[in-house]
């Protein structure tokens, strides 16, 4: 397509002169693989159209929470319903309660649960229960791992163990980040070493068990066995962020998969987003009941919403809920998402590019290195260019990655073996032209 007859780019033009990089959330803008972003028109099952009516094979799904794919008639039938009957109350209906039922017969760590609208609120709502339940203002987050953009989340490793960490985005006073430890990913000796010098001002560790938001990279077994321990140990609590994993990598999220390798497995806390919307904004943050009854209005930890609990967004999220866990949902969708991880590998030997990658469930990864990195420094070793090489020979080729190689990738039910073969020419194609 020439520049003159590509309808993405005038409304890129519209859109930066009114908002922003032209994009309501960074990602989008296309900054790190340069470009025109697509703007989406319509999207059905695994493809979206763009303002050119060309048709992508979608692999962000929204980021995730498409695990259905899109326009699933229940789904798309539940929220008509819904929307029929009304958009927001602001008071209680049975569907969340409906949905909370659905999630804790799901994932039993969670007793209680409140529901809330975004990701970041749910992450940064659990920072402050658990700073409210343990009395303790300090805690561990790991580089690499995101969980929303509350002021006391943006933040990267300081210098030494003993400092604290640096804001990563302006506007974040160093005060407000005087009580966060950023260690690195995997790193078993820096977290004992961590819990000696302040285990006994920590209010929790905070991580993502598999780490979506540096491509895909899991917690090791040991590190997350190690992690449990020092927090019983102690008393901080385990938050696990499971916003981008959750109903994503397993029928019973990453705590799960963790559990079959280390018995009893379980968080203190869990961080829910993404698929429990199927689309719509709802997340949610749960745990033990005698955690969660510090929350208002029964305890003193104040947290509220206008729009939580949403009417549409519940019926969204627990239609898509009720679909994946009909039998056999997840083997299918893990065995669709390990062909494609697959395929890909096998291309990528074929073609003498050095590849690796990693898949659990419907959520997969891959980087331009021989081998899985284990922490975020690793994963910074990626050559950008290549991958920006890549990404766009896929998007001219009509398949649709996330524009950086920091993101996931994510499989729904409605791709098929016909999408997973495309996808995987495509990328032998693209592969062929790559520098060896
Ligand atoms: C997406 C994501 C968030 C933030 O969720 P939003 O709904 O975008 O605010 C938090 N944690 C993880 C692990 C995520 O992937």
């Amino acid at each position: 397509m020439t520049p003159s007859t590509d309808l993405n780019i005038p409304l890129f033009e519209r859109a930066k002169a009114l908002i922003p990089g032209g994009v309501n959330s960074p990602v989008r803008a296309f900054k790190a693989v340069g470009g025109t972003p697509r703007f989406v028109k319509r999207a059905q099952g695994a493809y979206f159209w763009d303002a050119n009516d060309q048709r992508f094979i979608d692999y962000i799904g929204s980021w995730g929470p498409m695990i259905l794919g899109h326009g699933h008639p229940a789904v798309l039938e539940a929220v008509q319903k819904a929307a029929l009957e009304g958009f927001s109350f602001g008071a209680p209906t049975e569907r969340e309660v409906e949905l909370a039922e659905e999630i804790l017969s799901l994932v039993p760590s969670m007793e209680m649960i409140r529901l809330v609208s975004s990701g970041t609120e749910a992450g940064m709502s659990a920072i402050r229960l658990a700073r409210g339940a343990t009395g303790r203002s300090k805690f561990i987050k790991f580089e690499g791992c995101y969980h929303g953009h509350a002021d006391s989340l943006l933040v990267k490793a300081g210098s030494g163990l003993a400092t604290f960490g640096n804001a990563t985005s302006a506007g974040v006073p160093p005060e407000v980040v005087q009580h966060t430890i950023v260690l690195e990913y995997n790193n078993v000796a820096q977290l004992e070493e961590a819990f000696a010098l302040h285990g006994k001002e920590l209010a929790c560790v905070m991580i993502e068990p598999i780490a979506g938001n540096m491509n895909f990279v899991r917690a090791s077994v040991p590190f997350m066995k190690r992690c449990r321990e020092l927090c019983t140990e102690y008393g901080a609590l385990l938050v696990l962020d499971e916003v981008m994993t959750g109903f994503r990598v397993a029928l019973g999220s990453a705590q799960s998969v963790y559990a079959q390798s280390i018995p009893g497995f379980k968080p203190d806390l869990t961080v829910l987003g993404k698929v429990i919307g199927g689309g719509m904004p709802l997340a949610a943050f749960g745990g033990p009941r005698a955690i969660m009854e510090h929350l208002a209005p029964l305890g003193a930890v104040y947290q509220a919403g206008t729009l939580s609990g949403n009417p549409v967004a519940t019926a969204c999220g627990l239609t898509t809920l009720r679909e994946i866990r009909k039998p056999g949902f997840f083997d299918a969708l893990a065995a669709r998402t390990r062909s494609l991880v697959d395929g890909l590998s096998q291309a990528a030997k074929d073609e003498g590019v050095p590849f690796s990658a990693d898949c659990e469930g419907g959520m997969f990864g891959f980087f331009l290195l021989p081998e899985l990195p284990q922490n975020y420094a690793q994963v910074l070793k990626t050559d950008g260019a290549r991958f920006n090489t890549l990404f766009h020979g896929l998007l001219d080729r009509g398949v649709y990655i996330a524009p950086a190689l920091y993101e996931a990738g994510f499989v729904s039910a409605a791709h098929t073996a016909e999408d997973i073969a495309t996808t995987v020419a495509a990328a032998r194609e693209v592969f062929k032209t790559l520098q060896k």
